[in-house]
């Protein structure tokens, strides 16, 4: 989960959906989404301008409800609704030409499969003792 620190936002100002996704690195959906999952704007005009306290309320509240920080080289099981590390402390990196890469690796605890998006720049403080196979090398071996 992305660190957007309600700090950020000023709580005397009000934003639009594309100021807000601007002061986060975020996109303009995923701000839309928030407005769908309970941060609220005012008044029902276009553009939808939210208040600065509110984004702050709204983001701190997340915050409480998603902690469940992976540890580094850890993945989030859904199923055990913990972090775990990957079965054999392997995990596969699918990196699609879209962008955004996906880990998965196996719960050894159920042996379900877990998934992390991670970012690339981000993979190399995160991956921890993890031993990563890259799928994309691994399809032009053959
Ligand atoms: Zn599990």
């Amino acid at each position: 989960m992305a660190n957007h620190n309600p700090r950020s936002a000023k709580i005397n100002r009000s934003y639009t959906v594309e100021e807000v996704a601007d002061l986060y690195d975020i996109h303009r959906n995923t701000v839309r989404n928030w407005l769908k999952q309970g941060l609220s704007h005012c008044g029902e005009g276009h553009p939808k301008l939210i208040l600065g306290s509110e984004l702050r309320r709204y983001l701190e509240e997340r915050k409480r409800k998603n902690k469940h920080p992976c540890k580094v080289g850890q993945i989030y099981c859904m199923r055990c609704r913990k972090s775990v590390p990957p079965k054999s402390n392997e995990a596969v990196l699918h990196v699609p030409d879209t962008g955004g890469a996906t880990l998965q690796g196996i719960c050894p605890n159920c042996s379900c499969k877990l998934f992390r998006k991670v970012s690339m720049p981000k993979l190399a403080d995160w991956r921890g003792e993890l031993s990563l196979t890259n799928m994309k090398a691994l399809e032009r071996l053959d």
